[in-house]
């Protein structure tokens, strides 16, 4: 089968890459903590690349590391080594302009095709395979060339439009998971200082219109219990509002979104580098001067 590589094997990439190496029998994986690539070779028959240029036959790539940053400094030291026409996937939730200039430098100087593919779902989502993946590309061809090794790991792969369109519906969709989050803690925090049990208000809210993902299971399962683990780290969640604002701002708005984007990028400063992203609770209810139970 088609070689395929895979570079960044963290909460959401090893499930990835391990779903990719059971249907790729010529599946290489890279990390930078080298433990964990010969870990996932040991647990799904993955080649363990020790050097990045032992990637270089991939014909698809994917990469799932923090930021564009990261995506930048790796493909820039590979490229000169892949093939051309080789398709490098970012799943990592990046930037949409860095995105859009870094696929037509690798386009014009090296003949590779770089596509974001952004993903939803968390580690259980990559776990069980059913990821969303949210795909741009400027070409039609690469696009369907990648597809059948992102099906590996997607449930759903949602063509969004050309360069750049993936990152920046993710940005916006991450953007929308923390505000609902928050103005459920909020409206909560509210009810159970009239004293209303919150888990009775989520009852309650979970039959009717006011539902989210966020009240029918971050709030109960993530808040409700102080367990704040869901396994997406709040530094990356504010990256996420901060790419958002940065996709906000350039257009006329209500600034909603704007504002709480900007509430989470400060509430990241007051948490560790570790914390949970269901963590913004604990600054809302600062506000409130009080915690949900
Ligand atoms: P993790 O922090 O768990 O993993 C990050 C990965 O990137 C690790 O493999 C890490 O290697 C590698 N890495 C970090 N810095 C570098 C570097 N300088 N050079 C090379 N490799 C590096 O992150 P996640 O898996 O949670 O997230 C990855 C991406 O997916 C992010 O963009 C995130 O926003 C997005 N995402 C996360 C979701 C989640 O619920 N966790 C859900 C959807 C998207 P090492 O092992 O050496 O640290």
């Amino acid at each position: 089968s088609l070689p395929v590589g895979f570079v960044g094997l963290g909460s959401m990439g090893y499930h990835m890459a391990g779903h990719m190496a059971k249907a790729h029998s010529r599946c290489t994986v890279w990390n930078r903590t080298q433990m964990k690539a010969a870990q996932h070779s040991k647990e799904f028959g993955s080649v363990h690349a020790e050097k990045l240029e032992e990637l270089k036959s991939s014909q698809v790539l994917v990469f799932c590391l923090p930021t564009s940053e990261e995506d930048e400094a790796i493909v820039e030291q590979l490229a000169p080594h892949l093939p051309r026409g080789a398709c490098v996937v970012s799943c990592t939730s990046g930037v949409p302009t860095v995105t859009k200039r870094l696929a037509n430098s690798l386009h014009e100087r090296f003949g590779l095709h770089f596509l974001d593919c952004p993903v939803s779902g968390g580690p259980l989502g990559a776990a069980a395979g059913s990821l969303t993946c949210m795909l741009g590309s400027d070409s039609p061809e690469a696009a369907e060339k990648a597809l059948p090794v992102l099906q590996t790991f997607a449930q759903k792969v949602v063509r969004c439009g050309p360069s750049g369109a993936g990152h920046a519906v993710k940005a916006v969709n991450n953007a929308l998971n923390v505000t609902h989050l928050m103005l459920g803690a909020e409206g909560l925090l509210a009810l159970q200082q009239l004293g209303v049990d919150p888990s009775v208000a989520l009852e309650a809210i979970n039959g009717s219109s006011g539902r989210s993902l966020q009240t029918e299971q971050r709030l109960p399962q993530e808040v409700l219990t102080r367990r704040f683990g869901y396994g997406f780290k709040l530094p990356l969640m504010a990256k996420d509002c901060r790419i958002a604002a940065e996709v906000l701002e350039t257009l006329p708005s209500s600034q909603l979104l704007s504002r709480s984007t900007q509430m989470v990028q400060e509430f990241a400063k007051e948490h560790g580098a570790d914390a949970d992203y269901t963590c913004v609770v604990k600054s809302i209810e600062k506000f409130a001067k009080t915690e949900l139970r």
